[in-house]
């Protein structure tokens, strides 16, 4: 029996936890996670045309120019692994964004929108204290000085700098909080509390998809 395509979208300020519970939720369901911001570091650790393009705006807490990840990402979910479904984590993050990701899926299944909830407090809080690997870019788990994948040397993300974070919040605020109004009215919308432990979140994330299917 086929399974059912499973396209879903986590909203949420940056350290919402978005990255944590995709990386999950693809575990859990069997699809790729696809996430703008890790396909952008890759391009900018490899150097390429489009990965320094990308530089500029990162280091700064700015987005990078809609069509410029309109088409990573088109190009991401025309591929075989993301026809039973995908998770997007980090996109859309403006209107135009969305509208291109809603005529992208024309005639696939529904949007399953999550939004992981958080106040902004608790955002500055986790962002201080986020250590990435200088190899890999895997988030940090636990104490250890290094990372658990690959074991490079662990580091603050290049972009959050306190002056970053607060640029990227406002950024947050004014392009990407909009999408809640954009997605508010849609049956397979979700909002999820997303102030308490990973494990808890992605309990009540698996059960609002389930409710969806
Ligand atoms: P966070 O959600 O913690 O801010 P991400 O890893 O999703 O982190 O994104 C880091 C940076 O990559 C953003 O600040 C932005 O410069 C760029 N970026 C990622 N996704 C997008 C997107 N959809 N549109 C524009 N820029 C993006």
């Amino acid at each position: 029996m086929a399974v059912a395509e499973r396209n879903l979208i986590l909203l949420g300020a940056p350290g919402a936890g978005k990255g944590t519970q995709a990386q999950r939720l693809a575990v859990r369901f069997g699809i790729p996670q696809i996430s703008t911001g890790d396909m952008l570091r890759a391009a900018r650790r490899e150097g390429t045309p489009l990965g320094k393009k990308a530089e500029e705006y990162m280091n700064k807490g700015a987005l990078v120019p809609d069509e410029v990840v309109i088409g990573l990402v088109e190009e991401r979910l025309g591929k075989p692994d993301a026809k039973a479904g995908f998770i997007l984590d980090g996109f859309p993050r403006t209107i135009p964004q969305a509208e291109a990701l809603d005529r992208m899926l024309l005639g696939r299944a529904p949007l399953v929108v999550v939004d992981i909830v958080l106040s902004e407090t608790e955002v500055v809080r986790r962002l201080a204290s986020r250590m990435v690997c200088a190899e890999c870019g895997a988030n940090a788990v636990g104490e250890g000085p290094a990372c658990h994948d690959c074991g490079g040397p662990l580091v603050p993300r290049a972009d959050d700098r306190e002056q970053v974070v607060l640029n990227r919040l406002k950024v947050y605020r004014d392009q990407t909080e909009p999408l809640i109004a954009y997605y508010g009215s849609r049956s397979t919308y979700c909002r999820i509390d997303g102030a308490r432990l990973p494990d808890d979140v992605t309990a009540d994330i698996i059960k609002a998809v389930e409710r969806h299917r």
